[in-house]
């Protein structure tokens, strides 16, 4: 049986070992796939597949890209999940005896790529390894190849705040080990869809271990050490500027689950995914990438500890006090670039001159900037201000050396600065001298002969020549000058000094060359060194950037600096930020909201599109805003601390997932009801919808029930099912609020205004109509409509033990009236504090403890109370 060719053998050999890439093996100037590689890439790449001889009968299916527009190609892979192995020849062919050996330098994989339009300026790239314990729990690290940046957290039991993490840092490749379970391996492609990558290795190498000396325990080091084990087998360089491991612990910040972040768009919209629309779209006024990054951070995680939320306001405030600072920091800010991302590439050692230019104009920013942080004489200023290192000697040493506009390329010279070395400047003179002699051989030259259009040129192939058109040709004397090209009209020459002093200026320049190149990559070693000091800084600038960010959209929209309290939330005239920003003309309609620490659960009812929604997640976006240390949308706002956020949402209502069954709507809330604690917040919008009515609105009561007696937490639960709101009655903390709305000729007009008690029935076919529904269709909806009433009603009044508060055809038309009656008045129906009062007495009465004439006494107490 015939054999592959040695060369297609080399190329399985290594292609066994990355198996799950495709395997970039470099053939002269090409990069070529070949077999299932070459099939799956020339589909994805639209490039033409071809085959070649490989030795046996059959030819091998063979694509390539050429070697200079690779960076594209990979790209493109890596962008759609997939890993590409680049092997290089590592051996010089004319050395070599047989076949030229091949070696794959690196793994470029969605998780580590360090260039290339995928990477946002404002985003980090992650790279996650999780690892499942025997207890368990879950370890989880991050590492951010681009800024050098590494975390670690310990996750309890649920795999879904593995999820939520993977999430929430926009991490788009996993190490996990090569036995993980298959229902997370499942859960981690179905549900974030992210590359899964396997290490085992998690022993931490020698060179590595001042960056675990943080690190509480073994659980960390091992997830932490899987990380770094895959980094280091795929990157197969320098790992310098990894940055000490840092730990998160979650119950630090508040608890945000992935449902909840979608919910409320706080990174990316529900529709979109985009940035757009979000809550960082709203808010990011930071002027670097760095600060980008950060904010972004914040979001995510909340703060829990009310000092450090207050001293973020303080701050806040005093850069709101400070407008000309404000503005002056910014400006300055402006000049520093991405320090976190050029310490990165310094490190990768893929820094050219521009870089090191961007970085010492950055560099030059920071004493203005210390000088105005110190100048704000505030105690949080004054201590970033102490944390910053102002790297004088690299500033000096990148101003004396880098030229201010260096060529992309770090191989042809013109980089260094004269004056920096002098041997440079000796080759330099040199070449100068040599030039300015040529420059004046033209001259003497031209008086010599005579010849007044006599030149003196150059060009690569034939080096410095002197070019006499063929008119001219007799004037020059026999001897000297030797002929060297012929052109059309002209003749050129050169003499042996001519030559003599080319060779010179030559060598100068290749010696020049060579010397900045040397010096160039002394410099980046120089600049290695300052790498965790970069870091740093970037830390400090990044911090600034955040904290101006907030003062700057505070004081635009005119947010307040909330307070804090323990046992109540109070928010005077809130608004939605978003939502605010977004409506153009018209004015957002601002509203109030109180939950004492007794009266907890807002029940909220209301036509659709009136506002419900828009209401609830603005409590919940006011509470995050305060406790990442922005101010907040509201005129006033007293709040509590939450340690979490739940936000569900009705089946019919979740767009996000695309899965949007009852059985996802239920799971979520279980999540909910599991985890909140009376700390909690608690959104509710709409739940029990994705079933049938009574069966929805069974499980919607026993939801309020569940949360009323076991939790205890804020809450805010819209819902369509008016018959709860009789809920008000029976649980001593349920308070109905309402959105109301009002009818004018036939149409509702939404007056996007919370008030209290109940609303008065919903207005579906109202927003029909405002859709431009048919007429015909609007009007039969009402008369089905009336139908339906008829007979809940006939089955209200049939049934004795009804307790549902179904709206009587005649309440209707009590929903008429004005906004400015009191519209939360509802007829008989509505429960006054006095029937509340009794229903309270009787339900903290002590039956076996009464006699019976106490009780009949008791009984005639409450019936008066009731007429009186
Ligand atoms: P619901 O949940 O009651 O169906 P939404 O909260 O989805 O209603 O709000 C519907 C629309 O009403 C929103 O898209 C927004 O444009 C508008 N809206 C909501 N609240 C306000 C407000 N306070 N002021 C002005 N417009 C609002
Ligand atoms: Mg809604």
């Amino acid at each position: 049986m015939a054999e592959y060719t040695p060369m297609i053998k080399q190329y399985l050999t290594i292609k066994a070992d990355y198996k799950d890439a495709f395997l970039f093996f470099r053939l002269g100037d090409f990069y070529e796939m070949f077999f299932e590689d070459a099939i799956n890439a020339s589909q994805i790449l639209e490039i033409t597949l071809t085959a070649r001889d490989g030795g046996t009968n059959d030819k091998i299916p063979m694509c390539g890209v050429p070697y200079h527009a690779a960076a594209g190609y990979i790209e493109q892979l890596v962008n759609q999940g997939h890993k590409v192995a680049i092997a290089e020849q590592t051996e010089d062919p004319k050395q070599a005896k047989g076949v030229v050996k091949r070696e794959v330098i690196q793994l470029i994989t969605p998780g580590t790529v360090m260039e290339g339009k995928n990477l946002l300026e404002k985003e980090n790239n992650f790279l996650a390894s999780v690892t499942s314990f025997s207890d368990d729990s879950f370890g989880f690290a991050l590492t951010d190849l681009t800024t050098g940046e590494n975390r670690v957290s310990l996750l309890s039991f649920h795999f879904d705040d593995v999820i939520g993490e993977i999430y929430a840092n926009g991490v788009k490749e996993v190490v996990v080990s090569s036995d993980f379970d298959d229902k997370y391996r499942k859960a981690l492609i179905e549900r974030c869809s992210v590359t899964l990558s396997y290490e085992d290795n998690c022993t931490i190498a020698n060179q590595f271990e001042q960056l675990i000396q943080g690190l509480e325990d073994e659980k960390m080091v091992l997830t932490y050490g899987r990380l770094l084990n895959y980094l280091m087998k795929t990157q197969k360089r320098s790992l310098d500027h990894l940055q000490e491991v840092r730990i998160f612990h979650t119950n630090q910040f508040m608890k945000i689950d992935l449902y909840s972040k979608r919910n409320l768009e706080l990174t990316e919209t529900i529709r979109s995914k985009g940035k757009k629309g979000s809550l960082l779209w709203l808010l990011d006024q930071t002027v670097t990438a760095m600060g980008g990054r950060l904010l972004k951070q914040w979001i995510d995680r909340p703060l829990l500890n009310k000092s450090e939320i207050e001293s973020r306001h303080n701050m806040v405030q005093t850069f709101i006090e400070h407008y000309f600072e404000r503005l002056e920091l910014r400006d300055q800010l402006k000049g520093v670039y991405d320090l976190e991302r050029l310490a990165g590439r310094v490190a990768y050692g893929n820094v050219n001159a521009r870089d090191l230019l961007q970085l010492k104009k950055s560099l030059e920013q920071v004493p203005g900037i210390y000088h105005l942080v110190t100048q704000l004489k505030h105690p949080y200023a004054t201590n970033l201000a102490k944390q910053m290192d102002l790297c004088e000697s690299l500033t000096e040493l990148l101003q004396h050396s880098i030229k201010e506009s260096p060529p992309l390329s770090i191989k042809e010279g013109d980089i260094i600065k004269d004056g920096f070395n002098a041997t440079l400047d000796q080759y330099r003179d040199a070449s100068r001298n040599g030039k300015t002699w040529i420059a004046s051989l033209e001259k003497q030259e031209r008086e010599k002969t005579g010849i007044k259009s006599l030149k003196i040129g150059y060009n690569r192939v034939f080096g410095y020549y002197i070019e006499v058109s063929k008119a001219n040709l007799q004037f020059l004397p026999e001897g000297m000058y030797e002929r060297k090209q012929t052109l059309s009209n002209a003749e050129r020459f050169i003499t042996p000094e001519l030559k003599e002093k080319e060779t010179l200026i030559l060598e100068a320049e290749e010696k020049i060359v060579q010397l900045e190149y040397d010096l160039f990559i002394d410099i980046r070693e120089q600049v290695k060194g300052y790498i965790p000091r970069l870091q740093a800084l970037a830390k400090v600038i990044s911090e600034l950037d955040v904290l101006q960010c907030f003062a700057t959209i505070s004081e635009e929209r005119h947010y307040c600096k909330p307070q804090f309290s323990e046992e109540q939330l109070f928010i005077k005239d809130g608004r939605h930020p978003v939502v605010e920003k977004v409506m153009q003309a018209q004015e957002y309609v601002p509203n109030d909201c109180v939950m004492q620490q007794g009266q907890a659960l807002l029940l909220i009812t209301g036509p659709n599109m009136s506002g419900k929604s828009t209401y609830m997640r603005q409590i919940a976006l006011t509470s995050i805003l305060a406790q990442i240390g922005c101010f907040v949308p509201a005129r006033e706002a007293v709040l509590p601390i939450y340690d979490q956020v739940f936000t569900r949402i009705g089946a019919a209502d979740d767009l996000i997932s695309g899965q949007s069954t009852f059985m996802v709507e239920m799971l979520e809330a279980k999540n909910a009801l599991v985890n909140a604690t009376s700390k909690s917040l608690l959104l509710f919008d709409e739940i029990g919808r994705g079933t049938s009515t009574y069966d929805g609105m069974a499980l919607a009561q026993a939801i309020i029930e569940h949360i009323h007696q076991q939790i205890g937490a804020h809450t805010l639960f819209s819902t369509h099912y008016h018959e709860l709101t009789d809920l008000e009655t029976k649980l001593e903390n349920v308070k109905n609020i309402h959105v109301s709305a009002i009818e004018e000729n036939d149409n509702v007009v939404f007056l996007h205004k919370v008030k209290e008690g109940a609303a008065d029935k919903s207005y579906g076919i109202h927003v029909a109509k405002l859709a431009e529904l048919p007429d015909s269709l609007i009007e039969r909806a009402k008369e089905i409509l009336g139908q339906l009433e008829q007979t809940e009603k006939e089955v209200a009044v049939s049934s004795e033990e009804s307790e549902r508060s179904v709206e009587p055809a005649d309440n209707l038309q009590l929903s008429f009236f004005g906004e400015t009656k009191a519209s939360y008045k509802m007829g008989d129906k509505q429960v006054t504090s006095k029937e509340k009062d009794a229903l309270k007495s009787i339900k903290e009465m002590d039956i076996l403890g009464l006699t019976p004439l106490e009780a009949i006494n008791k009984l005639y107490e409450l019936q008066k109370q009731l007429k009186g």
